[in-house]
């Protein structure tokens, strides 16, 4: 069993406290202290006593800690930021904090790399190579709200939209396929939304899925319910496999037979990812064939120009195109937006995550 105290929710440090002789309370203040006093060594948790805190550390108890690599701000204000796991040079992540009318968001990975392979996206491109623990994912949220209002870009309209306030929303769209570290997923999300911790609202969270149809269904059986997106990115079988191999294993009759059992047990609306890539999914007749798919579903459809990456054979559509598919889809009654390029000047948009490894591993 793991002896690190980030990765305990409030319930499981209860039950280690009260097993070390302690009173029950105590473990408010370790799980306080961990998630908004960013303590990183038992010792720092001033409220509990001396003997106390060594008994901890006697029994092995320690606090786990990400390291920042580096951060590079864009043009737009979104910040990467590169954080290591462990010692080992390619035990790296990325996490994303996007700036939108003056809300802070923050795009967190829960695996590093991806086994999925989606041909358009640079994570796949690094294959898979672990999962990423509760606390690992929680702490790319520690880092960058401890960090966020120290961030200075030139820009001081940036600037200013980076000292107003807190992280409001996560996002579970970084590097990985989060329902395929279901357990840890979960686990953080709790962690996230606990009133004591960082209490960010369930309603603030999303979790991005390219369409493991078992664990959407699963999730829906928990007590808690994040938003639901899916990256469906094309309207038919054939095309979709093409571009997400996962398809063929949960193909797009089965996908949206687990969103709708999601969308029944939970009255909430679900977000469609599409990204828009030239000359291959983004046609009128593409259009019309995905709005015959949302039939009856309470969605939102978000259109996302690819994004290139460095030996990506695939361009983003233009302009008219998106445009043209975002208009046939509104008419047909489904609420459309299309999602603006944020952070593509520093490889931090939807599907970049991981390139700049790419060119140097
Ligand atoms: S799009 Fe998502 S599921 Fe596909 S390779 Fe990238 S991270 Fe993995």
């Amino acid at each position: 069993m793991s002896k690190d105290l980030k990765e305990k929710t409030l319930a499981e440090l209860e039950q280690i406290v009260i097993g070390l002789g302690q009173k029950k309370y105590l473990a408010e203040y370790i799980f306080h202290f961990i998630h908004n006093e960013a303590a990183t060594e038992i010792a720092q948790i001033t409220p509990l006593n001396k003997a106390f805190r060594l008994q901890l550390t006697d029994q092995g108890y320690y606090i786990s800690r990400l390291a920042g690599v580096s951060k590079l701000t864009g043009k737009d204000g979104t910040v990467k930021y590169a954080l290591t796991l462990g010692a080992r040079p390619n035990a790296r992540i990325e996490a994303v904090l996007l700036l939108d009318n003056r809300r802070k968001t923050l795009c967190v990975s829960t695996q590093v790399g991806c086994a999925l392979g989606c041909p358009f996206c640079a994570t796949g491109r690094l294959g898979f190579r672990r999962d990423l623990t509760a606390a690992e994912i929680v702490d790319q949220v520690n880092i960058v709200a401890r960090d966020a209002s120290c961030v200075a870009p030139a820009n001081s309209a940036i600037r200013n939209m980076h000292s107003a306030g807190r992280i409001r929303n996560v996002v579970y769209m970084g590097m990985g396929e989060p329902l395929l570290n279901y357990h840890a997923v979960v686990k953080s999300v709790a962690m996230l939304n606990h009133p004591k911790g960082k209490n960010i609202g369930i309603r603030h969270i999303t979790i991005s899925t390219c369409g493991i149809a078992p664990a959407i269904r699963k999730l829906a059986s928990e007590d808690l319910h994040p938003k639901l997106a899916v990256s469906l990115n094309a309207p038919s079988d054939a095309l979709r496999t093409q571009l997400m191999p996962i398809n063929a294993k949960y193909p797009i009759a089965e996908l949206l037979k687990a969103v709708r059992f999601y969308q029944d047990r939970t009255s909430q609306r679900v977000s469609f990812e599409y990204v828009m890539i030239k000359g291959l999914n983004d046609s009128a007749a593409h259009a019309r064939m995905l709005v015959n798919l949302l039939r009856g579903l309470m969605c939102h459809v978000n259109l996302i120009e690819h994004n290139p990456y460095p030996g990506c054979e695939f361009a983003g559509s233009d302009s008219e195109r998106i445009r043209q598919f975002a208009s046939i889809s509104e008419r047909a009654g489904i609420e459309t937006t299309v999602r603006f390029r944020m952070g593509r000047d520093i490889r931090a948009a939807c599907g970049q995550l991981g390139a700049d490894w790419l060119t140097v591993e």
